[in-house]
């Protein structure tokens, strides 16, 4: 895997990654950009395209290629790996080791993937002829790599011990459960199979969908795997790892619900559509689209659950930080039904229709002001119903331009002042504070920890100076110099700074000098300072200790302590002079 790892790098550089994701500009020797991983307004994230590495001085996050795909696609390292060796071409060469070698989610990986073989092997006229008559073709169905189990009680699970899997493996997979008298029943029995992947396509669990006449009417539509170790509901969405270079590319990402209305806008050539399956959709998941796009239109059914669990998807998309956007289907139809009705026709069904449901999606406050005044037989009841359900909503809008066009429509909409639409959105209370720009840490350190804060600004130079193929400052040199300056202890510390420490503070000091031309300047006058500052607290101390001996009255002491003093004094008025 070492080769792997290596032949990744020789062929990706952090900038082909990373521009994948957001858009750099250029800034010195660096690149930065608005950083993916916290909200701000300011970029602070900054790529060194040198040393292949990153660094977010808002939230403090860095690292290098393979990292960076880790936390903006959610993954485990060997996710990681797998997406970028896509990328790059290269065919990870895996350590054929035995069995126990592999670590369990490495087996988990590989058990749920020839469980997808296994189902897929064994799909049947019955379960074809369903999702033709949902519109389905081969193609689609192929390419999300659809299955079936029987009804047989453990026929997955013989196949998968034939396989040599263990049985705690196939329970820890999800995939069966264990009776009272201790063998295992299959979970998934009588269903169509959604195999359902991570952000790096690997299959992580299943949604089994019941369909026919002899389903029992008790039994759920769909059958989600439990939460397992790999599998966890609210990080994951049906169809995010093929949907995402399609979000990438046009800017926006589809939600529907289900897989059958996945499938179907996929193949009515919106690749850019995900799902929830079997959850609501949560902040979490706003934060994994908001890494591929900023927009998302909501798409799910027009009845009333639909629009409820519409309206709570779009909270939490916007605390997210996404602009959301709703469309309005025809009643009665959801997008698969939409899809499949005739094209061509007036008004338009097919894919046409659902391209143009699509397009004139409504921001999430128009559709509900819409909605409510359709809806509302009064002017009052709409009033209070603005109040109490577009309001809160408004207060999750991160743009504030955004806010205020909004606040214009409502006061509009509703014959009152904006000012009196502002101040009812004054008392919501907001959820997005958090989210809001970090103080940068740099800047807010107390003034107790100024010195040593000095201290390591100038170390930083010296770490970025050593990094470049031409350092323009006598490294060695300087570095004596505020060793000398700060003492043997404190420049310990500096020296015991992790790697991770050490990038952040290059990427720093890359920031505060790189641009400029008299970097030899600057980094004498902070090491000046410094001198300065470490004089001025020797002398504090000396001048204390005087005033003791004084009171003590010990003349021995007082002329020691008046010599120290004169000549801390001496030594600060000459660094004024050469300053
Ligand atoms: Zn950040």
């Amino acid at each position: 895997m070492a080769d792997t790892v290596q032949q990744i790098k020789d062929r990706l550089t952090i900038v082909d990654v990373v521009s994948n994701y957001v858009k750099l500009e250029r800034s010195g020797a660096n690149l930065r950009a608005r950083c993916p991983f916290h909200a701000e307004r300011t970029p602070s994230f900054f790529v060194s395209p040198d040393r292949g590495t990153y660094h977010c001085f808002g939230c403090n996050v860095g690292g290098d290629i393979f990292s960076f795909v880790e936390q903006i696609e959610g993954l485990d390292f060997k996710g990681a790996l797998k997406v970028l060796a896509d990328k790059a071409g290269v065919t990870i060469e895996y350590s054929r080791g035995r069995k126990e070698d592999k670590d369990e989610r490495e087996r988990l990986f590989e058990l749920l993937e020839v469980a997808t073989i296994f189902y897929s092997s064994r799909m049947n006229d019955a379960a074809l002829q369903y999702l033709k008559e949902r519109g389905l073709d081969k193609k689609t169905m192929h390419s999300f790599r659809l299955g079936f189990a029987g009804n047989e009680w453990s026929e997955a699970s013989d196949y998968l011990k034939g396989k040599k899997f263990t049985e705690k493996e196939i329970l820890d997979a999800g995939l069966a459960k264990k009776t009272e008298r201790g063998s295992l029943v299959d979970k998934f029995r009588n269903r169509i199979m959604f195999p359902i992947a991570d952000s790096a396509g690997r299959i992580i669990g299943f949604s089994g969908r019941i369909f026919g006449e002899d389903a029992s009417p008790e039994a759920p539509k769909y059958l989600n795997s439990p939460e397992t170790v790999l599998f966890r509901k609210s990080r994951i969405l049906y169809g995010f790892d093929k949907a995402k270079l399609a979000m990438r590319k046009h800017n926006c990402a589809v939600l529907v619900e289900g897989q059958i209305d996945l499938l179907a806008s996929h193949q009515a050539g919106w690749g850019n559509t995900v799902a929830v399956s079997g959850t609501a959709f949560t902040p979490e998941h706003a934060a994994l689209l908001k890494r591929m796009t900023e927009n998302l239109v909501i798409a799910l059914d027009a009845d009333t659950a639909g629009i409820k669990a519409a309206g709570r998807a779009a909270r939490a998309a916007l605390q997210g930080g996404l602009n959301v956007k709703v469309a309005k289907l025809p009643s009665e139809l959801d997008p698969a039904d939409l899809i499949l009705s005739a094209g061509g026709g007036s008004p338009p069904g097919g894919k046409e229709a659902w391209s143009q449901v699509i397009r004139e999606a409504k921001d999430i406050i128009t559709f509900l002001l819409d909605t409510l005044e359709e809806h509302a037989k009064a002017k009052d009841i709409f009033r209070r119903s603005v109040e109490s359900i577009v309001l809160p909503f408004l207060s999750d809008v991160v743009s504030p331009i955004a806010r205020e066009q909004y606040v214009r429509e409502i006061a509009k909409r509703l014959n009152v002042s904006e000012q009196a639409v502002a101040e009812a959105l004054e008392k919501q209370p907001t959820m997005t504070k958090a989210m809001e720009d970090r103080p940068n840490e740099i800047t807010s350190k107390s003034n107790t920890v100024e010195g040593f804060e000095r201290a390591r600004q100038a170390y930083s130079i010296v770490l970025w100076q050593r990094s470049l193929p031409k350092p323009e400052i006598d490294v060695a040199l300087y570095e004596g110099e505020l060793e000398a300056a700060i003492g043997p202890e404190a420049f310990e510390k500096l020296k015991a700074l992790g790697d991770t420490e050490r990038e952040k503070m290059r990427f720093a000091a890359e920031r505060l000098h790189g641009k400029s031309r008299t970097v030899v300047r600057e980094a004498k006058a902070l090491l000046s300072i410094i001198l300065k500052e470490q004089l001025a607290r020797e002398l504090a101390a000396a001048t204390r200790a005087l005033r003791q001996a004084e009171t003590a009255g010990d003349e021995k002491e007082i002329e020691v302590r008046m010599a120290v003093c004169n000549v801390l004094t001496t030594k600060i008025a000459q660094l004024h002079e050469v300053r």
